[in-house]
């Protein structure tokens, strides 16, 4: 095991050379789930693959860090048995899930005031209640936004909606409905914090049609959209997961420390890669995977289409910190929310006694690193604790990834998501950001990756016999 962030994980790998300057069938960028499963894929058919990525440990966005005694997702956590993609490799790699517990918590607290008025309620009946208000929000046709997305996977069935709606930001939206929704202070609050922490930022940036996707996803249903969303975990880690999909993989190389610098598909026949140490590379496919707001450091030969070059140079919303706090003293099943621009929107206890916290906050106003600076924020919800650790990976300021999970602006979903789905042959994309269905996930990654895998086969056979 070897470190990020000092936190060691399971999913760093011993380096490998490049030994020759031999052609590749593909070159894939990136060994994120998106990258790993391609790799899997394509292996297994007997492809020559070469597996290039920047860090030095596969897992991209995600890694379980063992620390403690415990295991921490530093990055993407929850997954659902409704998520198609990753609950097949769940079951491929017998795997199984674990509760957070807090999300079950009988009690919640909620700031109000601009974070100055702490206010203890019930969890249950408040989330029915906040149910309705989410109900409400996102009831832009009289039937929970189904003709907008009536097939979440499909995103565009029914494009003409998805362009109206998705000149929304989901402020714009709130400011609609604000009067209807006829809200206590509390839900109100409960209701922007949820918002917020959806999209991990100013609700002002975020576009009103992802969440209708999310919306969609989560079955038209603020509970069941949160069970799919935040409460059970990988109990065996999202870095095992990794891990299982890399050793299936049919000698596959992998070149970790790598970042590509540049894709040149000018020649005939064959893709040349530029490393950033200058060593060229030669593949008759390249399949990309990096994040969406990275995508523009890679200097592509001829330059990518217009709308792939727009969004890139734009980027996503950034979205905000994730971090877990090992508390003093057991506190019990607990959740807790707060509007933006409270450095912490939401935060709730994750294990069965209540000593550990994972807590969310947009933008980058929470500095985790200062113990203490977190402390005095969770200390606005639980006055009396005290935190031992904080543990946690700025993903926003990572140079490989800027960005947590995707959330596109007003605008992109319709404008640019069919265009980076698209590929240029010989180079493909794929990423967790670019997905039909559950974009801004695992499953994402893992669909994104497998169609990628097909297009990349299809391709292959019709061009050239495998090697
Ligand atoms: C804090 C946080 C919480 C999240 N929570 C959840 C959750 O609870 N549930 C869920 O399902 N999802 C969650 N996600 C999202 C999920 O983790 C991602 O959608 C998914 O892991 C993305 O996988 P990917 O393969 O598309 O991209 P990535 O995992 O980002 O992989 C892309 C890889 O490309 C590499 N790279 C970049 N540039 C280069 C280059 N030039 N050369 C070589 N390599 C390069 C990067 O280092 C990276 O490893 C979360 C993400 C974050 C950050």
């Amino acid at each position: 095991m070897a470190a990020t962030d000092g936190l060691p994980t399971l999913t760093y790998v011993q380096p490998q050379k490049l030994v020759n300057t031999e052609q590749y069938d593909v070159i894939i960028v990136g060994a994120g789930f998106s990258g790993l499963i391609a790799a899997r894929e394509l292996s297994l058919r007997q492809r020559k693959v070469l597996l290039i990525e920047a860090k030095d440990r596969i897992g991209g966005r995600t890694f379980t860090a063992e620390y403690d005694g415990g295991k921490f997702e530093i990055g993407g956590t929850w997954i659902h048995w409704s998520q198609p993609h990753v609950w097949t490799e769940i079951t491929r790699y017998g795997l199984s899930i674990i509760e957070s517990k807090g999300v079950a918590a009988e009690h919640m607290s909620v700031l109000l005031d601009n974070g100055t008025k702490l206010k203890q309620i019930t969890l249950a009946d408040n989330w029915v209640t906040l149910g309705k208000a989410m109900e409400k929000y996102s009831d832009v046709d009289n039937v929970q936004a189904r003709t907008v997305m009536p097939l979440p996977h499909a995103p565009f069935t029914a494009r003409e909606n998805v362009e109206k709606y998705d000149r929304l930001s989901m402020q714009d939206r709130f400011d609609q409905v604000r009067n209807a929704l006829n809200m206590t202070d509390e839900i109100q609050a409960m209701l922007l914090a949820l918002l917020s922490m959806n999209m991990q930022g100013n609700i002002a940036e975020g576009g009103f049609v992802d969440h209708l996707r999310w919306w969609a996803l989560g079955d038209y249903d603020m509970i069941r959209m949160f069970d799919k969303l935040g409460r059970y975990k990988i109990k065996e880690g999202t870095s095992t997961l990794a891990q299982a999909i890399l050793n299936d993989c049919q000698n596959v190389k992998l070149l970790l420390s790598t970042s590509v610098a540049s894709v040149d598909r000018t020649k005939q026949d064959s893709v040349i890669v530029r490393l950033q140490s200058g060593d060229l590379i030669l593949g008759r496919t390249v399949l990309v995977t990096v994040p969406l707001n990275v995508l523009k450091n890679i200097e592509f030969l001829p330059a990518l289409n217009i709308k792939k070059q727009d969004i890139a140079a734009k980027g996503q919303c950034q979205g905000g910190t994730k971090f877990w706090a090992k508390l003093d003293k057991p506190i019990g099943h607990w959740f807790a929310m707060a509007p933006y621009p409270n450095p912490i929107t939401m935060a709730y206890t994750d294990d069965q006694d209540g000593s550990v916290v994972v807590g969310f906050g947009p933008e980058g106003l929470l500095d985790m690193k200062n113990i203490k600076t977190v402390e005095k924020e969770l200390n606005k919800f639980l006055p009396t604790v005290k935190v031992q650790y904080v543990l946690g990976h700025d993903w926003r300021t990572d140079p490989n990834i800027m960005s947590t999970w995707s959330w596109y602006k007003p605008g992109q979903m319709s404008s640019n998501l069919q265009a980076l789905q698209t590929c240029e042959p010989p180079v493909f994309f794929a990423s967790g950001d670019i997905a039909s269905g559950w974009r801004g996930f695992i499953d994402g990654a893992l669909e994104s990756g497998l169609k990628s895998a097909r297009e990349i086969q299809q391709y292959l056979d019709k061009h050239f016999t495998s090697t």
